[in-house]
């Protein structure tokens, strides 16, 4: 038995749980305080079960009595895992998005760390030729190109390969692998670096004036706390201009931390920075498995990475000496985590970055109207990219009304002679239309009936490839209706154009060029993108269609035309933020249009010509039409004008969720100094997998307003009837409000 005098103190645990608070234990028997310090991982007595948590803070004591508090099982580190940096930003995190530590804490940790794993650099398996393998005779596999070309590769590089060096370079290249090893002519190894090798070299061109501003300006502000909008317009350079930042960190001896948006979708960016940079990049995104991503993480750590490439979670990446936080797109909207904790990664960098006392530069050509507000107010500073770099001139940009036009699939005959046009002179067409899947939905030709989801608000998308009706919302799918179930017709319909149902239409039309569709559906295999976009990258006269996936920064040198299908979608959305989102799209798919040497054309199909938003947006002038949307939205009382939080909730029947949160806006308004509270409402979509949704909104004019507001409130709410009967949950600045 244990007695009191055994234990010197208290160990204070952060712990992954809807329970907002600390807990107290006592040390693991055969300890002592001294070893301990704030930031190592315990394993735990918790309820009935046990669980991984994180020593918050050492304390002599208790409020509870010492008899009741339980002894930790097991100290997991022998140094603070999450480092003193990364445990004052989880803090302020929790403390800002009204989230409980334990489970920040938990999401700062790679999923192997968080499950206890020992915080070592484990061995990954590389992949190398042996003696047969080099002196295997190209010839001799004449029949089998598929091996040859791997044989190859592996020929040509200087040292093993890791399968996400393999993935980036071979399409599915692990079957044809087997067939190598089968043939005795491959070793396998664990090697403990996961670095990507590279193998191609870059030199850098000279930079223009305005690259060389943004330089200098990033240059001066390292050392301190500063953030910089770099707002480029689409080809301006901007990557130069972060390798430059990152070569100045890197000559100080300090790492760099780069957030983007998708990796799986940036491929390009990431070559770009393989090819620059001789030394090891650590990458983090949710493409690798989760051994890469603990190893990664850990080389971050211990300063053996200068270079870490992540996406949404990198922010919280422990690095030895961080000297700069680079965010690419940083508009984009996942950025934001919309479930679970849900942070804002840009706005938790630059927490990061105030604390470390380093700058952030965000960049985009589309910069989200918070940026921009902040740097019209100062608070950041602007750099501006105005014109595109090298060569490149900017597109022209042309708006087609529809209106009363044929339209054959979707694409109305001006459309379709200028892309004939495009190819006849050996180019590439990209054609965006954000919509996935065959057709919308199925409508029955004699009664009108429409394929809904049984679960959702919604429609079920046809996917005629797959022979399947899906839902978007809920993936719920059903094989396609033979007979309408209202009338028994079997004139089933598709209505309205996907990409599925675009691909067939041009595969039709232009039956002797190349159709290279991107979506979600055609990229679900891992390395199928890459594989689609080097296809693009080698080819001519082809003719690219996807959705917003095509415009994630890609650089397509050979596209000439860029095709808008429907730019009405987006005019007349349902969210506040649903113009600067079309805008932001149009113009990053437009971006796409004549990077190389000739000159590129985009031509946007609308029934609304006249409406000043895409006025706005084909005068070139992002600026401008930001401006106008700032001043709707300084008019509207909306952000980045006023702050907002959202309650939202959901339950099985319709009426939990609005009595909840009518309880929930009565028990605010008795507070001192509540904030304004709005609603409740049903979500913009009510019904979704099977759930009814509803929304409180939470507005105040001045951000300490709004958190000393939800400080209040929020422990309340766990008390209301409802509580335990709908799921509930707070959004701090939510990025949608439908
Ligand atoms: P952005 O990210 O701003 O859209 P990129 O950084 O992809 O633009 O640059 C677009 C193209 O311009 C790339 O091919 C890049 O190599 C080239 N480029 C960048 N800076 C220069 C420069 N100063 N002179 C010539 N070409 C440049
Ligand atoms: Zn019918
Ligand atoms: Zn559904």
């Amino acid at each position: 038995m244990q007695t009191v005098s055994d234990f010197a103190g208290v160990l204070q645990v952060a712990i992954p749980s809807p329970l907002p608070q600390i807990f107290d234990y006592l040390l693991p028997a055969n300890s002592v305080m001294a070893q301990i310090v704030p930031g190592m991982r315990v394993r735990v007595p918790f309820g009935r079960s046990q669980k991984i948590g994180v020593i918050v803070a050492l304390a002599n004591d208790s409020q509870f009595e010492r008899a009741r508090l339980k002894p930790v099982f097991e100290l997991l580190d022998d140094t603070a895992l999450v480092s003193a940096e990364i445990q004052s930003l989880a803090q302020w995190a929790s403390r800002y998005y009204h989230y409980p530590l334990g489970e920040v804490l938990a999401a700062t940790l790679p999923t192997l760390l968080r499950k206890g794993e020992a915080a070592h650099v484990s061995g990954e398996k590389v992949w190398a030729l042996n003696a047969a393998g080099m002196a295997v005779e190209p010839n001799s596999l004449m029949r089998a190109p598929r091996q040859l070309g791997l044989l190859q590769l592996l020929q040509k590089a200087d040292k093993p390969l890791n399968a996400s060096a393999l993935e980036l370079q071979f399409e599915n290249w692990r079957g044809i692998m087997r067939s190598l090893v089968d043939k005795g002519w491959i070793e396998t190894q664990e090697q403990t670096t996961l670095l990507v090798p590279t193998t191609e070299t870059d030199t850098p061109p000279p930079l223009n004036d305005a690259q060389q501003s943004a330089c200098d300006a990033i240059g001066s502000a390292l050392g301190g706390f500063q953030s910089l909008l770099l707002d480029g317009v689409t080809g301006s350079g901007k990557t130069e201009v972060y390798f430059s930042a990152v070569e100045k960190v890197l000559q100080k001896g300090q790492q760099a931390l780069i957030l983007v948006p998708e990796i799986g979708l940036t491929p390009q960016l990431l070559r770009r920075f393989q090819a620059r940079f001789s030394v090891p990049i650590a990458l983090l995104h949710s493409g690798l498995n989760d051994k890469a991503r603990k190893n990664s993480w850990l080389q971050a750590k211990a300063g053996d990475a200068p270079i870490v490439i992540g996406t949404r979670s990198a922010v919280f990446t422990p690095m030895r000496n961080l000297g700069i936080i680079l965010i690419d797109e940083e508009h984009d909207l996942s950025f934001k985590q919309q479930d679970g904790f849900r942070y804002h990664a840009r706005d938790v960098a630059i927490r990061r970055a105030q604390q470390a006392g380093i700058p952030i530069v965000l960049g985009s050509a589309t910069p989200s109207l918070e940026s921009l507000h902040n740097a019209r107010q100062g608070r950041f500073q602007h750099l501006t990219l105005p014109e595109r770099a090298g060569n490149a001139i900017p597109p022209t940009i042309r708006l087609l009304d529809v209106c009363q036009q044929k339209l054959t699939e979707g694409f109305s005959s001006m459309m379709l002679q200028a892309i004939q046009h495009h190819l006849d002179k050996g180019q590439q067409v990209l054609l965006f239309l954000n919509r996935r899947g065959y057709a919308p939905t199925l409508i029955c030709h004699d009664c009108g009936w429409l394929a809904n989801c049984q679960r959702c608000d919604a429609h079920m998308i046809l996917h005629k490839s797959r022979h399947l009706l899906r839902c978007h919302h809920c993936d719920s799918q059903r094989r396609i209706d033979s007979q309408c179930p209202d009338c028994g017709s079997v004139d089933l319909r598709p209505l309205g154009q996907g990409t599925e149902r675009a691909a067939e239409a041009l595969s039709e039309r232009f039956p002797n060029n190349e159709i290279i569709r991107i979506d979600r559906d055609s990229t679900r295999r891992k390395g199928a993108l890459q594989a689609l976009l080097k296809q693009v990258e080698d080819g001519r006269g082809q003719i690219l269609l996807g959705t917003q996936m095509l415009a994630k920064g890609h650089h397509l040198p050979n596209v000439t035309l860029v095709g808008i299908l429907d730019a009405d979608q987006g005019l007349f959305g349902l969210d506040f933020r649903s113009s600067e989102r079309m805008g932001q799209l149009i113009i990053q798919v437009a971006g796409r249009a004549g990077r190389g040497d000739s000159r590129g054309e985009v031509l946007i199909q609308t029934h609304h010509p006249e409406h000043p938003l895409l006025n706005g947006i084909i005068t070139h002038d992002y600026g401008r039409f930001a401006s106008d949307l700032l001043l709707e939205r300084s008019q509207a009382m909306l952000p980045p004008f006023r702050h907002i939080a959202l309650l939202r909730a959901e339950a099985s029947s319709r009426e939990m969720p609005n009595e909840f949160l009518s309880a929930a806006r009565d028990m605010g308004f008795q507070l001192a100094n509540p904030a304004e509270l709005l609603g409740p409402i049903p979500a913009g979509m009510e019904k979704r997998a099977g759930r009814y949704r509803a929304q409180l909104l939470i507005q105040a004019d001045d951000r300490a307003r709004l958190h000393n507001f939800l400080r209040q409130w929020l422990p309340q709410l766990g008390q209301l009837p409802l509580a335990k009967k709908v799921r509930w949950s707070i959004d701090v600045d939510a990025m949608e409000l439908s």
